[in-house]
Formats: structure tokens, sequence, C-alpha cells
């Protein structure tokens, strides 16, 4: 039996009290404005879908995982069902465009969806996520006639899609992709080539699978410069939909790995497959960027959800399983031991889960109105919302899918041994989270790209935007005394930020590599303090309700004295992230390779 609850109530402060849903959505144009009551309503039956329809078909997905014969792969019992129901209740196609069978809701509204089915089964919500592929693909480039073909089908499920990047030599450096694209006499494209690692490359969920595939074309400059995106279907269709001919695509075999399991990940050969291109020849990255940032912010979401699933589970044990007495006497004198939520070190594995999993909830759910901004706000939001962005999708990326992983390694600590058994369900949120950190681009990589490229590349502009949004709110909030404790070490974090990234920076002057010694300490200090930002909103919002006498405190109280945890004894993590980030990386470098081996 599964015990995920999806957390309503929290995303409920998160979207209206935290993020003000009812102005945000107001402000938009272009898009579905939900009220209240209609988001309510989306995540009231989402949990039910969550918990009800998903969540039961997870550890049985894991002990199944998907089988691979003949070509065909079949994913665990109950996965296609809960996949049709799904797609049947509109859920994929919530923040799509109506013209194509969405209910043009802005993409935010999707947002609480991904978490309550991720945090359910992590394994089954990929599927779904991986259609967003081929749609934001078309959506970005595709011709009037590409989206009339596939977005209709990719929308309603009856078809699914794939995002396919990777090949065995080309991992996080996409300029090395060798698939090939030979240009026929009817305007499509013969590809040729094999990509590793697709999620949802085969299965048996739909009847046609769309695959989005990075690919070169003949005498395409070498690098990132040349390379174009085509739109390969499993099996081509006629002007009814209807399936015709199978294309020369085939899934070889699929992986055995740490988690994940009901989830397949293939090996897709493309033999003269015909493909067709989206956008223009040799420009194909600047869309896969579009789906890849949208898709990052996606993946820290799974942090939040891992850490979630993983902290319910840990606190239901922790209230039952009894050992030992409180260091202060008997907490419980009838029995012959106290729960072990009454020992000091629980409590701080729970309540590390606590403020790891609602702060990043509190982050990516702003991201998320964010992206709405980007795409529906008025021109000086959208411009605003793209710098934002820019900057913290690198930060969240890295930082929530790091905690993600301490988080759920924690929820194996509060059981004890009998975390480490597969029948509890700690061990398998832990192996199912541990990818977060790897794709969409790894956690070396989300943190370069933020030092480098977002920081450094624009000399520091997209940085002083944010650190200015996080010092006019301390200057505003400062006069109030209760909440100081919160305001003042995020005003010095704050500030040493602008300092950390001048000290590397004069470094990387002299020496490249220290922009690259340093990136991951400078993404996790980022994190941290991006988390305190939120963390100290949620206190301020928290205190004020508690001081109007609003009902059921108790809710308030436990938010303010996860906060002050927070602050008394998680931020000072960011401390020792600054000091190995200012440090020289000289140390770093000075082992030859061999020397490594010593
Ligand atoms: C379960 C699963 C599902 C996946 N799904 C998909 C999918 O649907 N579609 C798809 O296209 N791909 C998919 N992938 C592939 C995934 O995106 C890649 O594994 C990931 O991008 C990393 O590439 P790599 O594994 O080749 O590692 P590499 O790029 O070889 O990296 C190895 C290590 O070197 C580090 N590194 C590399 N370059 C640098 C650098 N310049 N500076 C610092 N450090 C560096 C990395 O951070 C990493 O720690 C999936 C992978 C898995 C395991």
């Amino acid at each position: 039996m599964s015990h995920y609850q999806a957390p309503v109530r929290d995303i409920q402060f998160v979207i209206h009290e935290l993020l003000n849903s009812e102005t945000h959505y107001q402000s938009l144009s272009n898009c579905e404005q939900p009220g209240q009551e209609l988001i309510d309503d989306i995540l009231v039956n989402g949990a039910k879908f969550a918990e009800q329809v998903v969540a039961p078909l997870n550890q049985s997905g894991d002990e199944e995982g998907c089988r691979f014969e003949g070509g065909d792969v079949q994913t665990p019992a109950g996965f296609k069902q809960a996949f049709a129901q799904y797609a049947e209740a509109g859920w994929l196609g919530l923040s799509l465009p109506e013209q194509y069978g969405g209910q043009n809701l802005p993409g935010s509204c999707a947002m609480m969806l991904g978490e309550m089915t991720g945090s359910a089964n992590h394994a089954w919500s990929m599927y779904g996520g991986l259609s967003q592929a081929p749609v934001t693909c078309l959506l970005t480039a595709g011709s009037e006639e590409q989206k009339n073909t596939y977005l209709p089908h990719l929308i309603s499920g009856r078809w699914g899609g794939t995002m396919c990047l990777t090949e065995a030599h080309c991992g996080s450096d996409v300029g090395l992709i060798r698939t090939k694209a030979k240009s026929n006499d009817d305007g499509s494209y013969s590809i040729s080539g094999t990509k590793i690692f697709i999620s949802g490359g085969e299965h048996d969920l739909t009847e046609n699978i769309i695959h989005a595939v990075l690919a070169r074309v003949e005498g395409a400059p070498s690098g990132t410069k040349g390379i174009s995106l085509f739109i390969v279907p499993k099996f081509h269709s006629d002007e009814n939909g209807n399936l015709t001919e199978r294309n020369a695509v085939h899934c070889g075999s699929i992986e055995k790995k740490m988690g994940l399991k009901g989830s397949a990940t293939c090996v897709m050969n493309f033999d003269g497959a015909t493909g067709y291109l989206v956008g223009e020849e040799n420009r194909g990255l600047e869309v896969m960027f579009k789906i890849m940032n949208s898709a990052r912010i996606g993946t820290a979401l799974q942090g939040v959800s891992m850490g979630e699933n993983s902290f319910q589970g840990a606190l239901n044990y922790a209230r039952e399983r009894t050992q030992m007495r409180a260091l202060t006497g008997s907490a419980n004198p009838d029995a012959e031991a106290d729960p072990i939520i009454e020992h000091p070190d629980v409590r701080r594995m729970l309540l590390t889960q606590k403020a790891l999993t609602e702060g990043s909830r509190a982050l990516i759910y702003w991201l998320a109105q964010l992206v709405d901004q980007s795409k529906y706000g008025n021109e000086e939001n959208a411009r605003e919302a793209d710098d934002l962005l820019s900057l913290l999708t690198p930060i969240a990326k890295a930082f929530c899918t790091e905690v993600g992983v301490e988080v759920t390694n924690l929820g194996i600590q509060v059981l004890g041994g009998h975390g480490y058994i597969r029948d509890n369900g700690q061990e398998q949120i832990a192996r199912d989270a541990r990818i977060a950190t790897l794709y969409e681009g790894t956690t070396g990589i989300q943190a370069l790209d933020l030092l480098g490229r977002k920081v450094m590349g624009s000399q520091g502009t997209l940085l002083r935007n944010f650190t200015k949004r996080i010092h006019k709110f301390c200057e505003a909030a400062g006069n109030n005394e209760e909440i100081k404790p919160f305001i003042e070490p995020l005003q010095a974090l704050n500030k040493q930020w602008g300092e950390l990234t001048m000290a590397i920076g004069s470094k990387a002057m002299s020496d490249p590599n220290e922009v690259g010694a340093a990136s991951v300490d400078y993404a996790m200090f980022s994190g941290y303090v991006a988390l305190a930002y939120m963390w100290a909103q949620m206190a301020q919002l928290a205190q004020q309700k508690i001081a109007e006498g609003a009902q059921a405190t108790e809710f308030y109280q436990a938010k303010l004295a996860t906060a002050e945890f927070y602050f008394q004894r998680l931020l000072p993590r960011a401390g020792s992230h600054a000091k190995a980030a200012e440090a020289s990386g000289k140390a770093m470098m000075a082992l030859s390779q061999d020397a490594f081996a010593f």
C-alpha cells in the first residue's frame, strides 16, 4: 500500500497565499485565466488520481519493470490503463493550445499535476512528461501542416513522444552528435544513427510514438552549429490520423538500471527512417533549448516529488516506531519505549526533509509563474521573467535535484535498517530520485551554465537583477522585529553572493579552470540563498497570518518553525560552499591523470 497523500494544503499555501495566484493569472493575456476555484478543482482531482490510480502502481511497477521482446516494450501492469485515464481527463493538454485539443491554461497549472503524479509514480509520469518534447518543438518551430498532423494526437494521448539527443559517445556535449540526415527529393529526410538512453522510445501505452530527433544534415558544419531537429514518427499516418506504414525506427534494447524501472530507457536505431525538418536546417539546438529549459524546471520538480514522498513515509514511520526513551525522560510512560520522533536527531532528519522539500516547492512554483509571465505577460513582465529564469533555472535544476537525493537518503536513515528493505518503499524512492541529478544536464553542467554562461556571460547583470530583488524585499521587511532573524542572514548572504562572484571572476582572469573548479559549490551556495529568499517570504506570511488570527494557525506555526530550522540549521551550509568556491582551484588541477591512481 502506498502511503502517498498529495500535499494539497501546502500546494494551496504556495500557489494562492505566497504567490497570489489570483493576481498572477489576471495579469496574463492570450490564455485562460483560472480563478482559485478552478485551480483547487484541478488540485483536488489531480490528488485523487495520483493517490488512487498511479500510486498503487509504483511498487509493482518497480518490481515488474519493463519487458523487451522482439523489438516491443511492455510496460508494467496497469500503466497503460492509468495513462488512458489521464489522457481521457484531458490532463496531457491542460496547458496546451485549445485549437489542438488543449485547455489553454497557463503552464503553472500543470505544475501541481506534475508534482503529484511524480511523487506517486516517477516512472509512470515519465511517459506523459516526454510527450511534451515533440509538442514543444512543434509549437515553437513547426509548420502549420506539421502542427495539424501531430499535435491533436499527442495532446489527446493517442500518440506518445520522445526527445532523442543522447548517443553513445555524446552526452553532455551535444556538439558531438553523429546521427545523419540525408535530404530526400520530396522534402523529407532519411535519418540514420543510433540514440541511447531514450525515455519512452518504445512502449505499449499509445498506438504511435513521435520522436523529436537531433541529427546532422550531410555537409553541415561540425559542432553545435550544424545540428538540425526532426520529427520522426514510429508509424506514418494519413490525413485523418489513421496509421499507415511502419517507419524505419526500432528499439534495439532497453537498459537495466538503478531505478525508474517502469520507465523504458531505450536504444533507438534509425535506419534511414523518414524524418521531417522542424524549423531551419542547422538551427535545431535553438528549438531544443526551449524544451530543455522547461524540462529542466520539470526535472527540478522531480527533486520535490521524490522528497515529498520520502518525507511522508519517514514521518509516518517515526511516529509509530518506538525505540529507547526521550532524552528528557519518558514521553510515553505506558509503553516500553518512546516513538523515535521524540529524538532530536530524528527530528533533524525529518525537518531537513521538510525544509528542503517545501522550500524547493516554493521556488519551483514561482519559476512556473515566471514561465507564464514570459509567455503571456506584458512586454516588461516578460523581459523581467526571462532574465530571472535564465539565472534561476540552472540553480533550481542543480540544487533541487541534489537536495532531493539528500532528502530521499534521509528517508532511508529515518527507518534505520528497515529503510534498506524493499517492501518499505524508501529505497525505491532513493533509487528513483537519483536520476534527476544526471539527465537534462548533470549538476556539473548546470553549474557551469550558471557561473560561466549566465553570471559571467552577462557580466553579472542577471545576478544583480535577482540580488536587487532580494535586497528590496529585505529593505521592505527589515523594520519588522519578528522577522529580523530571517532578514539579516539573507541580507548578508545576498551581499556575499556578489563578492563571491567577483572573487571567482578575478581568479578566472588568469586561470579559466577556476570557473570550473568553483562552479558546483557556487551553484549550491546560490541554491541555499534562493531558498532562503523563499523561506523568508514564507516566514513573513506565516507570521502575518498568525498575527491576524487566521484559522488553523497550526499550519502557519509549523511553517514558521520550519523556516527557523532552515535558517539555523541548513543555511549555514551556504558559508561552507562559499569558502570552497572561493578557494584556489590549483590543488584540483595539480595531479597528473596518472597520479590519481597513487
Ligand atoms: C534513465 C535515463 C533516461 C534518460 N533519458 C533521456 C532521453 O529521454 N533523451 C535523451 O536524449 N537522453 C536521455 N538520457 C541521457 C542523459 O541526458 C545523459 O546521460 C546526460 O546528459 C549525461 O550524459 P552522459 O551520461 O553521456 O555523461 P557525460 O556527458 O559523459 O558526463 C560524465 C561526467 O562528466 C561530467 N562532465 C562532462 N563534461 C563536463 C564539463 N565540460 N565540465 C564539467 N564536467 C563535465 C558530467 O557532469 C558527468 O559527471 C537519459 C539517461 C538516463 C540514465
